[in-house]
């Protein structure tokens, strides 16, 4: 799972333990969930 900070708009890739996500940025703690389909580049036919 990957995240995104809501601040800074940092990717946030590794997730530590214990439940606190914070931007290694900003140490914004508010951050989006994405999903890897919406991530990836989906080319059109
Ligand atoms: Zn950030």
């Amino acid at each position: 799972m990957t995240y995104r900070c809501a601040k800074c708009g940092g990717r946030i890739e590794t997730l530590p333990e214990g439940g606190l996500i914070r931007c290694p940025s900003c140490a914004n703690k508010i951050l989006y969930k994405l999903r890897d389909s919406v991530a990836k580049d989906i080319k059109a036919r």
